[in-house]
């Protein structure tokens, strides 16, 4: 039985990557930062009805006896390092905290690691975010980097981390470059969870508008269950190595809006507004993947298309509004 330690357990990937990873029969110990409100922190855990089926252990991103302790006491054979501040707005406000977590936060279990279990397989949660302003219209492993946001700065510290330890250390150490993925378990204040949450809200009653930033910014949405799949994948090949994960079909913010609000038989041009508040200091205008590499050598693709998600998305809101209005 394979042991797996996941940090970032709590988040929209951990949860969908320790269903994943409990169903081929892997033992998950789940790292879980100590947090005084522990009773609501693992929702999606309790939602997708496993939490009781993983481990949950104390650690932090940024104490690195923690990782070392955990590392020393469960011999992990597989690391998925998604553990992050992970809110490219936040990170302007956050700047250092940001780097600490996202980026040294990546090199602390790297170390980790290295001096208690060099032989086990790392993978990292990297980000489409580094592309920032590309010149490609398409991005693939080869694209460079021009990262836009402390964010994006941070992850591509603990990308280049990732390859140097590969390198230096001959660590089984592999780096996914996830484009955008979603679900009815991302974080709400992400555009396309906060759009599904508007929608379920305005087609109940419960409000009228929602107000958004800059809705010309394309994106490549995927959804979080075939994105967790390919990161298991990239631990299963003999090689580590690094891969694009994506779709290949970008939108605006704007046609995603339509879709939503369209799927509830709503016009977005009645409700959204523009609001300069959700206007970001440097924006990241196109976003979309190349995956041909994870296809060919991983055999993987996504299944989900953009109207599937977006209908799961938006159905998964109305129904968690309707229960907490008819309670
Ligand atoms: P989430 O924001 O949903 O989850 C982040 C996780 O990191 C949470 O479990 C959070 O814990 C944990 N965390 C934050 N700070 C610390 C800390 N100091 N110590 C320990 N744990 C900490 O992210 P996603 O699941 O969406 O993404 C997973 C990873 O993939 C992240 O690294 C993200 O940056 C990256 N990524 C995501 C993409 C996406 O589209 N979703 C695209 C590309 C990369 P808590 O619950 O306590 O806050
Ligand atoms: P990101 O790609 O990791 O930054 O994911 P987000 O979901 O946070 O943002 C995706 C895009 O939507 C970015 O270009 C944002 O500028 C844009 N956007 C427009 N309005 C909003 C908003 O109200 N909230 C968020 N989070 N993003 C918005």
């Amino acid at each position: 039985m394979q042991t797996c330690l996941i940090t970032g357990v709590t988040g929209q990937d951990g949860a969908y990557l320790s269903q994943l990873l409990l169903q081929k029969g892997c033992r998950v110990i789940g790292m879980l930062r100590r947090s005084a409100s522990a009773d609501v922190i693992g929702d999606r855990l309790r939602g997708l009805g496993i939490i009781n089926d993983i481990e949950l252990v104390d650690g932090d991103m940024m104490d690195l006896s923690s990782l070392i302790r955990l590392i020393q006491t469960y011999k992990p054979d597989q690391v998925y390092n998604l553990a992050a501040q992970s809110f490219v707005a936040a990170s302007w406000n956050q700047p250092l905290l940001t780097g600490q977590v996202t980026g040294i936060g990546a090199a602390n279990v790297l170390e980790a690691v290295r001096i208690a279990r060099p032989e086990a397989r790392y993978y990292q949660a990297s980000s489409s975010e580094m592309f920032g302003k590309t010149r490609e219209p398409q991005q693939n492993e080869a694209t460079l980097f021009h990262p836009r946001s402390p964010y994006a700065v941070a992850k591509l510290y603990a990308h280049w981390t990732t390859v140097n330890y590969r390198e230096s250390f001959g660590m089984h150490a592999s780096s996914g470059i996830l484009f955008n993925h979603e679900s009815p378990l991302r974080g709400i204040e992400f555009v396309t969870r906060k759009i599904t949450d508007g929608v379920a809200r305005i087609k109940l009653g419960l409000a009228k508008e929602l107000s958004l930033g800059n809705l010309e910014a394309k994106r490549d949405w995927g959804h979080a269950r075939d994105y967790v799949r390919a990161m298991v994948l990239m631990l299963e090949q003999e090689t580590p190595d690094d891969y694009v994960i994506a779709t290949g079909r970008t939108v605006t913010v704007r046609e995603f809006c339509r879709m939503a609000f369209s799927h509830a038989g709503l016009n977005y041009e009645d409700h959204v507004t523009m609001s300069n508040n959700f206007l970001r200091p440097a924006e990241v205008d196109l976003l979309c993947g190349d995956a041909g590499k994870a296809r060919d050598r991983l055999g993987w693709t996504p299944t989900v298309t953009l109207e599937a998600l977006i209908a799961e998305m938006v159905d998964a809101d109305l129904a968690r509004h309707r229960r907490s209005r008819d309670q």
